[in-house]
């Protein structure tokens, strides 16, 4: 399978093979000789963006933009050492993004906590601060033109405060990052994609991310983009299934809430029921045990989220 997906229109999928195959997306968007990238992966994607834009006639000096949906570091952690390398780009990035790009070390904080210092290391090695003066901070309604070609800034917390999609508006499709879901190819059926929600700490807002959800549908595109992992065309059945899926995590998630010591593990369970029972739903046939290998560290990492969001529902805001 080649790491470059071609969509339509000057769209494509640049597999950055983080952790596995076809896992995280560096989109990018060519218009004429330019180009922007969505997302960036970790350092260790650079070498398939560098073939990638060799494969597409464009040099590095036509990186006109490296668009961030927000800062964790499967959609981050590469672009200290990318902005180094394309240097006529500019780093979009949520106004609440800025700072950790230009300094790191919370980044690299939260990470190491999550992961521990040799995970960290190999995960994401060294992630580069930005030259202040060469980000663009992301807000609301922003519009910015890659060779002509208006592209469209929405802030969509709900997955993180610092979470924006991108829409392009030659094709009114959308950028959207960890706002929409995840989706693995593994759980594919024919053209039926499993899109699930991702509830990372530290900042998971199930109200505000129906309320993203709801934004990106009010602009009825035809399709959208997910990091995790590319294109998905059946936007309104998406929104749907995302709708039902974030208040299943969020009724798992109260229904464990006074449990003590043993709500972590009842609620990673209860999420991994809730995928096998869903998976399965679908027409997938993987055996129970292998969806929860593809899932495990989702799974982990989303009954985190979820816990840190039980906590915070209960401290007066
Ligand atoms: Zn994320």
């Amino acid at each position: 399978m080649s790491f470059l997906t071609a969509y339509q229109n000057g769209i494509y999928a640049v597999d950055a093979l983080y952790l596995r195959p076809r896992l995280a997306a560096v989109h990018l968007i060519k218009e004429a000789d330019r180009v922007a990238l969505v997302d960036t992966g970790t350092n260790d994607s650079l070498p398939r963006v560098m073939s990638a834009l060799d494969e597409l006639g464009v040099s590095i000096q036509q990186v006109d933009y490296i668009f961030l949906t927000h800062i964790h570091l499967d959609h981050a952690g590469g672009a200290g050492l990318m902005m180094q390398q394309f240097s006529n780009a500019r780093l979009v990035v949520h106004p609440r993004g800025v700072r950790h790009m230009i300094d790191p070390s919370k980044l690299i904080e939260g990470a190491t906590a999550v992961y521990g210092k040799e995970e960290m290391a190999r995960l994401y090695g060294d992630v580069l601060p930005v030259d202040p003066a060469r980000i663009v901070e992301a807000t609301h309604d922003l519009r910015l033109a890659l060779a002509g070609r208006q592209v469209h800034i929405l802030d969509t917390p709900g997955h993180a405060r610092h979470h924006v999609c991108i829409r392009d508006e030659k094709t009114g499709h959308i950028f959207t990052g960890d706002a929409f879901g995840l989706s693995y190819p593994e759980f594919d059926i024919g053209s039926r994609q499993f899109v699930f929600p991702g509830t990372t700490p530290v900042q998971f807002d199930p109200e505000e991310m129906h309320a993203s959800i709801d934004l990106v549908m009010s602009f009825n595109p035809g399709a959208i983009y997910l990091t995790h992992f590319g294109q998905v065309h059946d936007v309104p059945g998406t929104a749907r299934e995302m709708h039902r899926l974030i208040d299943a995590y969020v009724e798992i998630a109260r229904r464990h809430k006074n449990t003590g010591k043993a709500r972590h593990d009842l609620i990673r369970d209860g999420l991994a029921q809730l995928m096998v029972t869903e998976i399965a739903a679908i027409g997938c046939t993987l055996a129970s045990t292998a969806i929860l290998e593809i899932l495990k560290h989702d799974i982990e990492i989303n009954a985190q989220g979820l816990e840190v969001w039980l906590d915070s529902e209960s401290r007066p805001r």
